[in-house]
């Protein structure tokens, strides 16, 4: 571990206190156990998940608030604001818009979420409209499912490595959309499933898979600082990005680490090669993102921002 990791870590801890609340949401919500279905025989073409287009989520009439999905991004522009926040953060607005992730694992009801214009204050409501992803049974080595002792314990003491990094609140350096995490990426699959491990119900996916042959190069999505390149049980070799803002991105199951903690990168570097470790059915890249502690479908941000519903 070098010294540039160790004081990252003690920055992470020193501010966990400040988002204990979220902190505990991560603990209970987080998964970092990930798979991928099994490919289409021979010859038939891929199966991807349709990305649903949250501006087409209808809305009830009668209804208040703009819908989002759980996992869902809420943008909200305009001239001069100064401050967004929600119930439990503010923060800059970006390009001039407030973003508001919605966490995979946001229960329906309403959120109520703020911005601020020369002092004054305007607030807005997101309804969380019920998920609407489908299950997926997946086979994997049953010693990925029902853990040994020794597992378990390096699994929780992986958990409690990673928890805190979602807590980081450095200045962002990102801009949307975001860059794809593969050269000619194909379409990002099995976001927000809700999943079966060898017939055990597990976390929902709180990622996107894109289906890439091992040793495919693994690229930034934008610039940031590397806060974690290790080998974990579920995620196997596995890359974080902090981008500021509470934006992290993940990369996971690579064949080989080309980058280490501490190190910075630019949009498009490549961080490792794709592959097939930790708890997988097969090669492909689990790429994920968590901002502000919320996971949200990756898919979003790689695309026009101003597609994103809005109050
Ligand atoms: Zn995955």
């Amino acid at each position: 571990m070098g010294v540039h990791i160790q004081v990252l870590r003690h920055l992470a801890a020193a501010r966990l206190s400040l988002v204990a609340p979220l902190l505990l949401a991560f603990a209970t919500g987080a998964s970092f156990a990930l798979g991928q279905a099994a490919a289409p025989p021979a010859g038939q073409p891929p199966n991807p998940q349709p990305v649903l287009p949250l501006g087409d989520v209808p809305v009830p009439a009668g209804a208040s608030g703009v819908g989002v999905v759980p996992g869902g991004v809420a943008r909200w522009a305009g001239e001069g604001i100064t401050r967004c926040g929600d119930a439990r953060e503010t923060w800059q607005p970006l390009d001039g818009a407030c973003y508001y992730p919605v966490d995979l694992g946001q229960e329906e009801g309403v959120l109520e979420v703020y911005r601020e214009t020369a002092g004054r204050r305007e607030t807005a409501k997101l309804r969380i409209l019920p998920p609407p992803y489908a299950e997926e049974s997946l086979r994997v080595d049953p010693r990925k499912v029902r853990l040994s002792k020794k597992d378990r314990v390096r699994a929780d003491r992986e958990r409690k490595v990673v928890v805190p990094l979602f807590s980081l609140r450095t200045n962002p350096v990102f801009s949307f959309p975001l860059g794809s995490p593969l050269r000619n990426a194909p379409t990002p699959r099995n976001f927000g499933k809700r999943r079966l491990f060898n017939g055990e119900p597990r976390s929902a996916h709180g990622g996107a898979d894109y289906r890439a042959p091992t040793g495919t190069p693994v690229l930034a999505t934008e610039e940031g600082l590397v806060v974690l390149a290790a080998h974990h049980f579920f995620a196997g070799k596995n890359v974080f990005v902090d981008h500021g803002g509470g934006l992290i991105s993940i990369y996971m199951h690579l064949s080989r680490l080309d980058v280490i903690e501490g190190q910075r990168v630019k949009r498009g570097d490549r961080l490792g090669l794709s592959g097939a470790t930790g708890r997988v059915t097969g090669p492909h890249l689990h790429f994920g993102l968590k901002w502000r502690g919320a996971r949200v479908d990756p898919a979003l941000l790689l695309g026009d921002p101003a597609a994103l519903p809005s109050p």
